[in-house]
């Protein structure tokens, strides 16, 4: 399936009314985003400043990566701190030190806040500007929030994009900015289809490393690669770069939609693109119909995670024929995902926010035959006979642009298939 086989639908989401929930959720805080965003800035340390709990978290959400010696950690608050008796600030400053000396690798140390830390009002922003003054030039000392109060999972990274925008300097050249943590395989991929075309100078956010190449400024214009980077939108727009709204790059249609959106954008003429996207595109729609055997057919039901639930229910509808019953999503940002909404056929209920047992009396009555969900929900509900996808491996898993097409419509369809075999018998 391609743009020029499968046209827009009639009636898209875009104008689509919105179920605004608020009550109990089951989602991750955004200290998660640490996981891949250590992985992806080589000089960069992430410092939860939290609790036993948020360590805990990311033990168990890094599983065997903790053995790595990883590029993050927690400064504990201990009793002491929460009842006022030690200053927070001289023992940050103390552990910061020691930390540093430690591992002179670290170019870029993110003190990274908590619900504990928030609650008690510990001012990191002021802490790290310290710190930045006390550690200049070797290190640069930023700050964000990824507290379960504030963020919902992948806005960790939302949040820890955006506060770096304000310290890039100025670069008055124009260039092309792609905006998100991709796996390196993947934005090699991206990098290299882009050059083909032409396109550049082309700058990526997060860089690898802090050399410092990176700029931005009025001749900017940025592409985002994942759809939860408002917050990053904002600071980019206020630093006078231009975003470039486009369907985000899952799937053959996506990918091939979002670079039509930047080769436009730098006049790149049809005969390049076709010669360029043709290959991978004919691999990607190959690869995708395979999976899309199991999947055709049947029913998807989305619960709020990471939100990329909008531009998946486009890729499983339009290209795997799949019927979208409900999407829901942590937020919505019209702005970002007003390309992937247009495409979404109108039908399912589009849910923001969550209240759990709500959503899960939905998903009992809809009876979908593909669940996705946290991990949180998965087992109890494939008890009760729905097939289920857990949602957190679509964001660690390289799901992104032609060549990943197949494996992302892969991971729906595993569950189906597994069930089938267990239960030859069963609906799914
Ligand atoms: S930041 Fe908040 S939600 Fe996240 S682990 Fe720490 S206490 Fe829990």
């Amino acid at each position: 399936m391609s743009l020029d086989t499968c046209p827009p639908p009639a009636t898209g989401c875009r104008d689509a009314p919105l179920l605004k929930q608020r009550g109990q959720h089951e989602v991750f805080c955004g200290l998660t985003g640490i996981i891949w965003l250590h992985r992806k800035m080589q000089d960069a340390f992430f410092l939860v400043v939290g609790s036993r709990t948020c360590a805990h978290l990311l033990q168990s959400a890094a599983g065997v990566m903790i053995f790595a010696e990883p590029r993050f950690g927690t400064a504990i608050l201990e009793e002491t701190d929460l009842a006022g008796l030690k200053d927070a600030q001289d023992e940050l400053e103390r552990e910061v030190a020691r930390l540093l000396a430690r591992r002179p690798d670290i170019r870029q140390l993110f003190l990274v806040g908590s619900c504990p830390s928030e609650v008690i009002k510990l001012d990191l922003a002021r802490a790290a500007e310290r710190l930045t003054l006390k550690h200049t030039p070797h290190v640069r000392v930023l700050n964000y929030s990824g507290s379960g109060i504030e963020t919902t999972f992948t806005q960790g990274e939302d949040a820890c994009l955006a506060s770096m925008v304000p310290t890039l300097p100025d670069r008055t050249t124009r260039q092309l900015m792609l905006v998100g943590a991709l796996p390196d395989v993947v934005e090699d991929q991206a990098l290299d289809l882009l050059a083909q075309m032409g396109i550049g100078p082309i700058s990526v956010l997060p860089a690898k490393r802090s050399d410092g190449s990176l700029g931005v400024g009025a001749n900017t214009v940025f592409a985002l690669t994942q759809p939860f980077l408002g917050d990053t939108l904002t600071a980019l727009e206020r630093r006078g770069a231009r975003h470039i709204p486009a369907a985000f790059p899952f799937g053959a249609e996506g990918t091939t939609a979002w670079l039509r959106a930047v080769a436009d954008e730098f006049g790149v003429d049809d005969a390049t693109f076709a010669r360029v996207t043709a290959a991978p595109r004919a691999r990607a729609t190959r690869a995708v119909a395979q999976a899309a055997e199991t999947l055709a057919g049947k029913s998807v039901f989305f619960f709020p995670d990471s939100q990329l639930e909008i531009p998946l229910a486009r890729f499983l509808t339009r290209e795997c024929g799949m019927t979208a019953l409900e999407v829901g999503t942590p937020f919505l940002h019209k702005s970002i995902l007003g390309p992937d909404l247009d495409l979404l056929a109108e039908g399912p209920v589009l849910a923001e926010g969550q209240d759990v047992d709500r959503q899960l009396d939905r998903c009992r009555a809809a009876r979908p035959d593909l669940t996705v969900c946290g991990l949180g929900l998965a087992n109890p509900l494939e008890a009760e006979g729905l097939a289920t996808k857990w949602a957190i491996e679509l964001v660690f898993t390289p799901v992104h642009f032609y060549e990943q097409a197949g494996d992302l419509a892969g991971l729906f369809s595993r569950p189906l298939r597994r069930r089938a075999l267990l239960h030859p018998g069963a609906r799914a």
